[in-house]
């Protein structure tokens, strides 16, 4: 699917919102709409069948724009700003409240929605419209999924080798660095999100840093990576023994996979992503550990990182959708002792789901 695709999706949105123009101004919904890669962009989508859409830059992307904007939109280089340059091409807007220019107000900061306001003709009414991008963006086409799968494949490609010399006696940092150093030269842009590698007690921080400490043998290690790769993210956890391991260790350890499996398994489209986070809560709360998983068990990947929907007991009622993106990472954290997390990265189909992220998940040795 092309990105003029996407914009008349987003057309239709906008009638059903009743709103006439869409302001978009944050750069990962540009690039969505337009393939636009630059960092000073801006769109308006016109609603309906007008295909009025508009796209604005200066000077300095003069070139790049016209390689990466589909011809569908009308693309001004602005001499100044490119508020005033958006406000201008709509021009007058009739009657007061007369027609309405939805803007993204999770984005757009309080001092530019004044100035917005200052540009507009009389007759444009502001109105929040913020998420209805995001939305569209939730579920992915064919092409979105193929960048997603080859990031997931390429971080898998760079823990392998990362691992192959070992992790013991090295410190957590170092394993970090040397991951994401081939993440890099496999073709990634760069990590999807700052790699974590905890080990031992370190690993009951869920975000822990890796720290300039050696990593000992009969430890656990969690490495919690993603690749950057043409404009998509990947996310994936693996927790690693490195030596024979304590049987409390042992145990989490089997208990989280167990909780990681279930949950991967009522994935599918139609079901909440509070009731996926409840089928793991619940295994994990019935062998006693129900404090000790603190955090929800998964969230969409695309573009972002993390990008709706979330998983959680907090996620709202809306169901999956077939080609959402979402991961599945339970995890136990003991504090002061040890942790675990593994994590999935996997697509939702109409009748279950398909793992992205390819490494195994049995209690894998590496010392
Ligand atoms: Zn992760
Ligand atoms: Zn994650």
């Amino acid at each position: 699917m092309n990105e003029l695709v996407r914009a008349t999706r987003l057309a239709k949105e906008l009638r059903v919102l009743e709103v006439d123009r869409l302001l978009v101004s944050t750069p990962v919904n540009v690039r969505y709409l337009s393939g636009y890669t630059g960092s000073n962009g801006l769109l308006v989508i016109a609603a309906g069948e007008q295909s009025d859409h508009r796209f604005f830059t200066d000077f300095r992307y003069a070139t790049q724009s016209a390689e990466q904007v589909p011809d569908g939109f009308k693309r001004e280089i602005a001499p100044a700003e490119l508020l005033e340059a958006a406000a201008r091409a709509l021009g007058t807007g009739g009657s007061p409240g007369e027609r309405t220019l939805g803007f993204d107000d999770a984005s757009l900061t309080v001092k530019q929605h004044a100035r917005l306001g200052e540009l507009l003709a009389s007759g444009w009414e502001l109105v929040p419209c913020s998420g209805v991008v995001e939305r569209l963006r939730e579920v992915k086409d064919e092409a979105e999924i193929a960048r997603i799968r080859a990031a997931a494949e390429l971080a898998d490609q760079a823990l392998t080798g990362a691992l192959e010399a070992g992790v013991v006696g090295r410190t957590e940092r170092d394993v970090a660095i040397e991951l994401e150093l081939r993440m890099r030269r496999l073709g990634a842009r760069a990590p999807s999100f700052p790699s974590i590698v905890a080990s031992g007690e370190h690993g009951a921080l869920p975000h822990a840093e890796p720290r300039d400490v050696e990593i000992a043998r009969g430890v656990l290690v969690t490495i919690d990576w993603g690749a950057y790769l043409d404009g998509y993210c990947s996310d994936c956890t693996r927790t690693y023994a490195t030596g024979p391991l304590s049987d409390e260790a042992t145990a989490v350890y089997e208990l989280v996979l167990r909780a990681q499996e279930a949950a991967l398994g009522a994935v599918r489209a139609g079901i909440g992503g509070r009731e996926v986070d409840g089928v793991a809560r619940s295994i994990i709360e019935r062998a006693g550990h129900a404090e000790h998983f603190g955090h929800g068990v998964g969230h969409g990947v695309g573009m972002e990182i993390h990008e709706a929907p979330r998983l959680s007991r907090t996620a709202g009622d809306e169901p999956l959708r077939a080609g959402n993106v979402v991961t599945v990472e339970p995890g136990v954290y003991v504090p002061g002792r040890l942790g675990v997390r593994i994590e999935d990265l996997a697509l939702v189909g109409e009748r279950g789901c398909e793992r992205l992220t390819g490494l195994s998940k049995e209690l894998t040795l590496i010392d």
